[in-house]
Formats: C-alpha cells, sequence, structure tokens
C-alpha cells in the first residue's frame, strides 16, 4: 500500500465502537497517511465528546458542532446559543452535520427543516463552513438552501446522487463528500460515469467511519476505520485515470481550503 496524504473529512469517532480501541484506530490512520480527520458531531451532547478527542491531537483533529437531522426532535431555541458558544472553540471548524434525512425519518420533516435553517442561520453568522447531510431531500433540501444567500464554504457529506444532483451542487458553490459508498459495485454503479469525468477541485473524501465499510474489502468485522479511506481515493483515481497520488494529494489540498486550514 502507498502512503499518500489523506485527509478524511468525515469520521464519527465518539461512536461507542471506538470506545475500547480508538488509540489503534488513531495510530492506524496515522501510518496509512492520513494527516488530519474531522470529527462529525451529531448533538450538543456529542460535540463535548468530539471535543475530548479533538483536544488529544490538536495538529492531528478538528471537529464539527452541530445537530444532524436524526435528532431535530430534540432541537430547541436554546440550543442555538449552546451551538454558537462551542464553536468558540477553535477545533470546531464548521456547523454540523445538518441537513434533512426523509430516508429514515426519525424526527419530524417540519423539525428537520427548522433545525437544518437554524445551523445555516449560525454558520452565515459565525462565517463557519457548514457540514451538510441530505438523503432523499434533495427539493425540500435546495429550497431550505435557497432561502440564504449563503455565503460559507458549504459540503454535501455522502454524495449518493447522480450527475443532476451533483452538478446543481457545483453550481451552487458546494464541494462534494464522497464515502466508501462509491466502492460498492452495487450500489455505487449508478456514480461511475459520474466520476470519472466529474471536475476535482471541490471534491474531498471520507470515510464515514464506523458505518459505509468499502464493500469491496474482506476485512473481518462490519466497522470501517479511517485507515480505509485510501480505497475511496483509488476508486476515484481508477475511474479518472490517474495516479492515486495526484488524487490524494489534490482532495487533501481542497480539504485544506475548505475548512480553512493552514496545513
Ligand atoms: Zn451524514
Amino acid at each position: 500500500m502507498k502512503h499518500n496524504t489523506y485527509f478524511d473529512i468525515g469520521a464519527n469517532l465518539t461512536h461507542e465502537s471506538f470506545n475500547k480501541d480508538l488509540c489503534d484506530v488513531i495510530r492506524n490512520a496515522k501510518s496509512t497517511g492520513i494527516k488530519k480527520i474531522c470529527i462529525t458531531s451529531t448533538s450538543i451532547e456529542d460535540t463535548k465528546l468530539s471535543l475530548k478527542i479533538a483536544g488529544s491531537d490538536k495538529d492531528f483533529f478538528i471537529t464539527t458542532c452541530g445537530i444532524h437531522p436524526h435528532y431535530a426532535d430534540t432541537f430547541i431555541e436554546s440550543n442555538i446559543e449552546d451551538i454558537k458558544k462551542l464553536c468558540t472553540n477553535s477545533l470546531i471548524k464548521a456547523v454540523g452535520e445538518t441537513g434533512l434525512d426523509f430516508n429514515r425519518n426519525f424526527s419530524l420533516k417540519e423539525n428537520q427543516i427548522i433545525c437544518f435553517e437554524s445551523q445555516l442561520e449560525i454558520a452565515q453568522e459565525l462565517t463557519l463552513p457548514i457540514f451538510m447531510h441530505q438523503r432523499e431531500a434533495h427539493e425540500s433540501f435546495m429550497s431550505c438552501l435557497n432561502n440564504f444567500d449563503l455565503n460559507v464554504n458549504a459540503v454535501v457529506h455522502c454524495f449518493t446522487e447522480n450527475k443532476k444532483e451533483f452538478y446543481e451542487y457545483l453550481e451552487k458553490g458546494f464541494w462534494i463528500g464522497f464515502t466508501g459508498w462509491i466502492c460498492d459495485p452495487k450500489r455505487g454503479k449508478h456514480m461511475e460515469s459520474l466520476i470519472s469525468s466529474m471536475p476535482l477541485d471541490r471534491v474531498m473524501i471520507e470515510t464515514d467511519s464506523p458505518y459505509l465499510l468499502p464493500k469491496n474489502l474482506k476485512v473481518k468485522g462490519r466497522r470501517n476505520e479511517p485507515k480505509y479511506i485510501y480505497e475511496i481515493a483509488k476508486r476515484i483515481a481508477d475511474l479518472q485515470k490517474k495516479d492515486i497520488e495526484e488524487i490524494a494529494g489534490l482532495l487533501y489540498e481542497n480539504s485544506l481550503e475548505f475548512f480553512k486550514l493552514e496545513q
């Protein structure tokens, strides 16, 4: 395996499946060439846990702060101040993850919209990038975004859609995050022609650990880890017919630019 430079822009390292061996997971991530990980947070409490992990290696980690659409039913007005307060911590480099998930509908649609728009407002006010999740809610998602004249960097993470949505997002100036979904011969098939021809200047990669273990991997268990990030870069490189070194470097630079980091 080659040692390239990777930035995993989305890993759920506060997930309980990492409780026992997080140190090993981090060490293995580093030894496969990962230079940065953004720990994605899903609630106020979860953000505090993310900050704890991030604080253990401030050169390696950054985090997001926000309320995931799955938890939108728990959102109350005072959370706006909670998020703003937490965002004064310099390890927090984005608001989120936030957005709409009408696939699982763990929270009411109307609550998801209120929770999402509130976080768009916060990101705008604090001029922080925004980390967005969208599943089976493209139209409502775009209509929320169209209520804002967004002037902050925004990424749609775990992109699983088609060319139409991809270019609509680019048109809006958004970044796109790809996960191991694209390595799945069945579920990722429809994205092959998009990936082989897409412009790369706003593309980033993420494992979404512990979820979405790249299907092509033959490993024990189902837990995904940041160390498997190279599978996603390799898939993009193969489809684009480019060297993985070149792709990895480019995606790394994109991620620094997105989060407004210097190194
Ligand atoms: Zn998500």
